[in-house]
Formats: C-alpha cells, sequence, structure tokens
C-alpha cells in the first residue's frame, strides 16, 4: 500500500495484504472515499460481530486483566453443552467482579423443560464450579427469546460499569451480541451508537451511552467436547440445530448402544430401564448385543456407524464406569455430544468415549 489511510470506523490503519490483521480492507474498496476496515463494514452493515479464538494460556491472562478493573462480566455458556462450554476457573481468574450468566440454546430443549427448574440447576452448577451468579436468564439468542430480559438484567447488574462478555467458541456469544445490537443498536436503549470495533484483534468494543462500554471477548476453545473433533462437514450431525427429540431405548442388561461411530454405551449390569438420548436430532444411534459390540465396531465404523466417515480423525476410546444408585434419575453427559438420562434402576453403565472427552453424571435436569 503506498498511502497510509486509517479507518473512519476505528482509527485502525488500514492495510489490504491480511485478512486475519486489524484494518483489512479489501483492495477495491480501499479507493472509495471514507473507506473502513471489513470489521467496521461488516458491524455497519451486517450488525455481524467478527469471532476470533485464542489459545488458552492467552485467554487466561486477557480474563485476568478482567480481574483489574470494576466490571460486570456476562458468562454465555450453551445450556445444550454446560459442562463442556464452562470456562474452568472463570471467578478466581476474574477476581471480585459479579458473573452474570446467560445459559443460551434454550429452544434446544423440549417444550415440556421447566424454565424454574432449569434455571435452578444452572444456579447450583453454577455453584459447585465456584461461581455465585448475581443473576441467570435463559435465553435463545437465535431465536431472540427474552431479550428484553436479557438487555435488563445486564443494564441492572452493571451497575454503571463496563461489561465483559465471555464464552467458550460455540455457546452463541456472537449471536447473542448480534441480536442485541439489532434490537437495541439503533433506539434509545441499552446500546445506543453504533458499534465499533476496537483497534486489537481480540477485543470489539461497543459503547454505552454512559461511556461505558461493552466488550465482546474472543471465544476460547476447549477440545475436551466432541464437537470440537468432528470434521466441518459432519458437524451437522452432532450439533442439535432444532428441539432434541428425545429417543427411549428400554435396555436390559448385556446390550450395547452405539452413538454414530463417536460413543458407545454398555448397559452392563441392572434391571431393565429406559435409557432417553438427548443429541442431534438427526445423530445414528444402533443398539446392539454387548457380546456383540466390539465385532460391529470394528466392522461397520466409518460406515453404518458414523460420524466420524475417517476413524482415524479421532483419539482411540477409553471406558468411564459409572454406578447408577437407583434413587433419582441421572444424567451420563458426553461432553460436545449430549445426555443419556437413565431410568431409577442401579445398573452399572460403561461409558467408552475417545480419549480426552469429558464425561460426567448428574441428577437429570428434565
Ligand atoms: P460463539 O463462538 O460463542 O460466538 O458462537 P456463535 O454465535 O458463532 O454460535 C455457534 C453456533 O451455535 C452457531 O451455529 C449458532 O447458529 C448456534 N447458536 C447460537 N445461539 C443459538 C441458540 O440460541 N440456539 C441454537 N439452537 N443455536 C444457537
Amino acid at each position: 500500500m503506498e498511502r497510509e489511510v486509517w479507518c473512519e470506523g476505528c482509527g485502525v490503519e488500514l492495510q489490504t495484504e491480511d485478512p486475519k490483521r486489524p484494518g483489512y480492507v479489501p483492495p477495491a474498496a480501499l479507493e472509495r472515499e471514507n473507506a473502513i476496515c471489513r470489521r467496521c463494514f461488516r458491524i455497519r452493515h451486517y450488525n455481524e460481530v467478527a469471532k476470533v479464538e485464542h489459545d488458552p494460556d492467552e485467554y487466561l491472562s486477557m480474563l485476568r486483566e478482567i480481574g483489574d478493573r470494576e466490571a460486570l462480566v456476562v458468562q454465555v455458556v450453551d445450556l445444550f453443552d454446560f459442562a463442556g462450554s464452562w470456562i474452568p476457573g472463570i471467578q478466581r481468574h476474574i477476581g471480585g467482579n459479579p458473573i452474570l450468566i446467560l445459559g443460551n440454546k434454550l429452544d434446544l430443549f423440549p417444550k415440556s423443560a421447566k424454565v424454574g427448574r432449569l434455571k435452578e440447576w444452572v444456579y447450583r452448577t453454577a455453584k459447585e464450579l465456584g461461581v455465585k451468579p448475581a443473576d441467570v436468564v435463559l435465553t435463545s439468542a437465535v431465536k431472540g427469546h427474552r431479550m428484553d430480559e436479557v438487555a435488563e438484567a445486564i443494564e441492572r447488574c452493571r451497575r454503571g460499569r463496563d461489561v465483559y462478555v465471555v464464552g467458550t467458541a460455540n455457546a452463541g456469544k456472537s449471536t447473542l451480541i448480534n441480536r442485541l445490537l439489532k434490537e437495541f443498536g439503533g433506539g434509545e436503549e441499552m446500546i445506543t451508537t453504533s458499534p465499533y470495533p476496537g483497534t486489537t484483534l481480540d477485543t470489539i468494543h461497543i459503547p454505552l451511552e454512559d461511556g461505558r462500554e461493552i466488550i465482546d471477548m474472543p471465544g476460547i476453545v476447549r477440545k475436551d467436547r466432541i464437537s470440537e473433533w468432528v470434521e466441518p462437514d459432519e458437524l451437522a450431525d452432532v450439533t442439535p440445530k432444532d428441539e432434541i427429540k428425545p429417543k427411549v431405548y428400554q435396555l436390559n442388561d448385556g446390550q450395547t448402544l452405539f452413538f454414530g461411530g463417536l460413543v458407545r454405551m454398555d448397559h452392563v449390569e441392572g434391571e431393565r430401564q429406559p435409557f432417553v438420548c438427548y443429541m442431534a436430532n438427526s445423530l445414528y444411534i444402533h443398539r446392539t448385543k454387548l457380546e456383540k459390540a466390539e465385532e460391529i465396531w470394528q466392522k461397520h465404523r466409518g460406515e453404518l456407524l458414523s460420524p466420524p466417515k475417517d476413524p482415524s480423525s479421532l483419539p482411540p476410546l477409553t471406558r468411564h464406569s459409572f454406578h447408577l444408585k437407583g434413587k433419582q434419575k441421572e444424567d451420563l453427559v458426553i461432553s460436545g455430544l449430549g445426555w443419556i438420562a437413565a431410568g431409577k434402576e442401579r445398573s452399572r453403565v460403561d461409558l467408552w468415549v475417545p480419549e480426552g472427552i469429558t464425561v460426567e453424571i448428574r441428577p437429570s435436569i428434565l
């Protein structure tokens, strides 16, 4: 580039070489008067906020910077993948600042799900993870559900402070911010000025009318959930898009379920009972006898049992044994895939998941 030109939107120096660096503008757009960088262009014209991911160490040091300020932290979590979308140790990193939790993707839950009960579960789980939330709002960014409640909670909890929005990649943070911008960006509401991005690659600053700002942090990637390992063209079979239609299997002991070629569940011992699977509707589930499971796995993985089409793209399976106590219904949760709600019988269940993927057991949430 021969001359130095600055973005009219955010003041960053414009450049035409590297789309990943701040200030990028396509060469043709640079010829225009009042040129703006691509990021400003997208925000102005599409209300679209760019997403940048980060390596964990850098991400944590960014979080620690929040700890040096007085701010409200808004943590966006994916209700469908709560454990997998939680930022580990968040309270420790951000100091004494309050956290407002936005539980996103409520639209994936069956209509019969009780919002009050889900909210209580979010509170309880957050507490177990070391956070006493300033408030919890359940929402669906894609559908625009309860956006008034979200905006009201942010305004109430921030008490004149800046707002940092954090979340793991895919929790729906960008969708949520874009939705807020669309609904409140132009009017007299919470966000009054058109949003201009900051000049760093990491964060986007959206001014608020009292001189404070909303700071949109990049998402952090967690590799301990299955969805991160699936090839992009197979992700649709793993990531639910619409309301989940739970699939019920009555299993005797000695029976096995395969979830595509990703996970295997053996009902090893115990009474016949229902196993209700909450996963993407399009995920193929195959029932067989435990004694034949290994053979079927070896023979059909990558074909009948897929995704993945290429089994070598995932780490080898490891076994996690669970003893269901039979006192209450319990969920066996596989990060990035969903969960299986077992009935109320005492049982031993083995879950075979790719090494490094988080699994856990919790009292049933539905
Ligand atoms: P980010 O990485 O946290 O910024 O997440 P994105 O906003 O890019 O969203 C990740 C994926 O989740 C996209 O496929 C979105 O369409 C989807 N998504 C976001 N919000 C919702 C929601 O409320 N419901 C559902 N079903 N999907 C959502």
